[in-house]
This record gives C-alpha cells, sequence and structure tokens, in this order.
C-alpha cells in the first residue's frame, strides 16, 4: 500500500487548485484503481471529483453538452444521444461491461489508458509508455492487439476507447478548465500519436480537468452506426471497430462521409483518405472496398496482427454499408 493524499473539492475551482505535482482527477476510477493496484501509477495525491455540478446533458446551441461526469451508461441512453447520435450511443454500449459503464464517466472514457499488456505488468522492463526510454516490449513480443496506423519505433500501443472512436467522426469538442483558464480542444487534437514521447497520451496540459464533452449539430448524424469487430461478443476490447456518419442526397450519392477507426492506432484514427475517396459517389460496395483499400495503404504491421489491415478494410465496408441503409 501506498499512502497518498485524498480530497473531495465541491467546486471545479476548488478542484484546480487541489492540483499538484502527481497528481490524478479520480471521477468512477474504473481504469486509474487498476493502474494503482498494478502499479504502474503512483500518484501521491488523489482529487476526487464526483461531487463537481458535471453531470448533465444539455441542449447547446445547435448540439448537446455532456458533463464530464455523466455516466457512461447514462450518456449512451440519453433520448438526445440516441436519437441525434445513434453512433455515439452504440458505441458507449460497445464497450466494457454494464457494471463499468454505470461507474465510468465521460471525462474519464477520453482519459483511459492503452491495453498494451507489457504496459500493465512492470516486471516486463520495456515499455517507453511506462518508463520512457526503457524500449517497446511489445516490438518483439506478442503484438496481436497492437497498431498498425501511425505507431512509432517507440510504441505500437492502440487506444482502447470505443466512444472516442464515435466521438472522433462527430467532430466533438472537449471543454477544459485548468491553472490558465477554460479553453476547448477539437477532438482531433485531443489524443496524441505517440512519436518518440508515447508516456503522454493527450494535449491536455498540467492540472487542466475535463469538464464537458461539446457535440455539434450534425442533423444527418442519424444515419451512423458503430460496428466493433472482438474476440467475443462482450467485455472484450476491440480489435478494429468503424464508427460510420454519412450524409446522402436523395439519389443516394454521398454528399459527406465521417469514418474513424478504434484498435487499429494510438488514438482514434480518422479515415479521411476513405471519407475524400466516397464524396461525389455512389454508396456501392465496390466504390467503398477501394475508399478503405485507400486508407489502409500505409497500414504497417507486427509479427502478429497482419490480419488487422484486410479486418480494417473490410469492416470499413460493412460500417459505411449499414449507416447508409438506416434513415437520417
Ligand atoms: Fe509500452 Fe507502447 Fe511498447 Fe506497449 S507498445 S510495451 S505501451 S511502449
Amino acid at each position: 500500500m501506498r499512502p497518498f493524499v485524498y480530497t473531495c473539492p465541491k467546486t471545479v475551482d476548488e478542484a484546480i487548485h487541489a492540483y499538484a505535482p502527481d497528481t490524478r482527477f479520480i471521477g468512477g476510477g474504473t481504469n486509474l484503481l487498476d493502474l494503482m493496484k498494478m502499479g504502474v501509477e503512483r500518484p501521491v495525491r488523489l482529487v476526487n471529483i464526483n461531487r463537481l455540478p458535471l453531470a448533465k446533458i444539455e441542449e447547446h446551441e445547435d448540439g448537446i453538452r455532456i458533463g464530464a461526469l455523466v455516466s457512461n451508461t447514462d450518456a449512451a441512453n440519453h433520448p438526445l444521444v440516441r436519437t441525434r447520435y445513434p453512433v455515439l450511443s452504440e458505441a458507449i454500449l460497445a464497450g466494457a461491461s454494464q457494471q463499468l459503464r454505470n461507474m465510468a464517466t465521460m471525462g474519464g472514457n477520453l482519459l483511459q489508458r492503452t491495453r498494451c499488456y507489457y504496459f500493465y505488468d512492470p516486471s516486463y522492463k520495456e515499455c517507453n509508455k511506462r518508463a520512457p526510454g526503457s524500449g517497446c516490449a511489445a516490438k518483439v513480443g506478442y503484438n496481436r492487439i497492437h497498431a498498425i496506423l501511425g505507431a512509432s519505433e517507440e510504441c505500437i500501443a492502440v487506444h482502447p476507447s470505443d466512444m472516442c472512436v464515435a466521438l472522433a467522426a462527430l467532430d466533438a469538442v472537449v471543454q477544459v478548465t485548468g491553472p490558465k483558464g477554460e479553453r476547448s480542444i477539437p477532438f482531433s487534437g485531443f489524443h496524441r500519436v505517440p512519436g518518440n514521447t508515447p508516456q503522454i497520451d493527450t494535449n491536455l496540459h498540467t492540472g487542466e480537468l475535463i469538464t464537458a464533452i461539446d457535440l455539434p449539430g450534425l442533423p444527418f448524424a442519424k444515419r451512423s452506426t458503430y460496428l466493433k469487430v472482438r474476440d467475443r461478443n462482450s467485455y472484450a476490447f476491440a480489435l478494429v471497430s468503424v464508427a460510420a456518419i454519412l450524409d446522402l442526397d436523395s439519389a443516394g450519392t454521398v454528399r459527406e462521409a465521417r469514418i474513424a477507426l478504434g484498435g487499429v492506432a494510438h488514438k482514434p484514427w480518422r479515415a479521411t483518405k476513405a471519407e475524400k475517396a466516397l464524396v461525389g459517389k455512389k454508396l456501392e460496395e465496390a466504390t467503398l472496398r477501394e475508399a478503405a483499400a485507400v486508407e489502409l495503404a500505409s497500414a504497417k504491421a507486427y509479427q502478429h496482427n497482419s490480419f488487422k489491415i484486410e479486418l480494417a478494410r473490410r469492416s470499413i465496408v460493412r460500417a459505411v454499408m449499414t449507416a447508409g441503409e438506416k434513415n437520417a
């Protein structure tokens, strides 16, 4: 047992002022507590944010604002989310288990860490994410669940969230507050590729607290879906997942496509090349196969995960076709 200081502020200002070096904010704790038990995270101070007034879902401008402390269950089942953003509801319900979704918060979901086996097991000395400069055990070890896009020599881990894949496709905006005030972070700039600093998962500044997630008004998001391919039908992380949102004209031609991939990269991967390849085209399987091939052209596999490249191509085709069959 490692001792730590524990505080329970009642306002966002108090929480920000309670932050000091080696502090972690804790909401549901569904990932952080595991990491602490494994000795991967060793905070000296925990700031419990569950008393902060951040648990509402409200209409905001032409979209909606989801407070950082809304549980994953409440967000997935909220009528505004279910009717206006089915891709987000489906993605959340595809993740974890009912018990975990009841505890997990929206803000915390953004901050969950990779499930790379070597990261979670400190008996492996080589992990640049856990111990910068130590190496990467996964590159020469068992790497079936690892990245095929955007990895680096230092780290080939993938982001584990389903919810974040949908938020990437929706172009959500993350609202944060910190010692220097409030700011808005576009979702595409929230998570990082590993580069040579894989120990840093996000572009949050020191001491910043997530307060809300904004979803833009996006009428065609009703025509959306989330496909998750995994080893078993529940309580398993994605091998590959796809969030697909489609804007079609009355003749079935693609005006805009939003496609994001999970399980393939260090961050939710926006498939911009595939999206561009679809604009102005009829939604046909051959066209989709070509668009998926363009997106995966730069994919790089390791010893045990080459199957993910073809799986990602096929998953894009299936998810976008499924989205296209829905009514806007
Ligand atoms: Fe660590 Fe990343 Fe390598 Fe996994 S893939 S062992 S998290 S450096």
